[in-house]
């Protein structure tokens, strides 16, 4: 598949002697050196986001490549979302936005698994923080009132699912008002493979999701203070707490999380 060329050729030179098949080496560093012509002509900008690429014979031609190898570069970077392909034959660059950073982190996230758990946690507790400080001084009326509708302590302790959805929304919010596109595609990334995680958490650890609902008011009250400092100190309190809990669990838990 066309994935392959990409993480199997940038590590197999550096972490992996040559064992076998020097025609797929080659083909691989064909495609390789594809991919790398067609970043080039992004990065000189001789191809804008949101630009359609030649026909495939003339950028083959001017590229100097294959056809095929061309096919297999383009295949790779739809994947990554760099370029879209869409109905016909044509192909465009896309906007090329922070949301690119989604479609490969997420990947690479969603492949992580229990052991990084406790890690992935950690990354959130440096940049839920720093998000939230971000916001602080810059946060609308309207975004806090939109805070302060994701925090619903009239739901049910069973609607463990609507809870952590919330969750999720209250802090992709809070993100959003940090005014750094970039942040919040990182933090989305970060998010999305603990959810799992987090529905088990409010099923099994008893006044979770209350302490969840009083720690969203104090950021939201250092927020509507546009209390930088004390943003960040609540979200600081806030991820830590869930990091220490993932850091305690026995290993296997993820086997009974997943079980629900
Ligand atoms: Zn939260």
């Amino acid at each position: 598949m066309a994935l392959d060329p990409l993480p199997a050729s940038r590590y197999a030179d550096s972490a992996r002697p040559p064992l076998r098949a020097p025609a797929r080496r080659a083909r691989t560093s064909v495609t390789d050196d594809a991919i790398t012509r067609i970043r080039e002509m992004i990065l000189t900008g001789e191809l804008a986001p949101g630009e359609k690429l030649p026909p495939e014979s003339e950028l083959a031609a001017k590229l100097g490549l294959s056809r095929t190898s061309l096919r297999e570069a383009v295949r790779a970077l739809t994947l990554l979302g760099v370029i879209d392909t869409r109905q016909g034959d044509a192909s465009y660059i896309t906007n090329l936005g922070p949301e690119l950073l989604l479609g490969a982190l997420g990947l690479a996230m969603d492949l992580q698994r229990e052991d990084s758990m406790a890690d992935l946690v950690g990354v959130r507790r440096i940049l839920e923080p720093a998000a939230a400080a971000m916001a602080a001084p810059r946060i609308t009326d309207d975004e806090l009132q939109r805070l302060h509708m994701l925090v619903r302590p009239q739901l049910s302790a069973k609607q463990v699912q609507e809870h952590v959805e919330l969750d999720w929304e209250f802090h992709h919010s809070i993100a959003r008002a940090s005014g750094n596109e970039l942040l919040v595609a990182l933090l989305d990334g970060l998010t999305a493979p603990t959810m799992r995680m987090r529905i088990w958490r409010g099923l099994t650890v008893p006044g979770a999701l209350e302490r969840t609902i009083s720690e969203h008011n104090a950021i939201i009250a250092a927020l509507e203070a546009h209390d930088a400092e004390l943003a960040h100190a609540a979200a600081t309190v806030h991820v830590a707490g869930v990091e220490t809990w993932v850091r305690s669990l026995a290993p296997g838990w993820s086997t009974l999380a997943a079980r629900g």
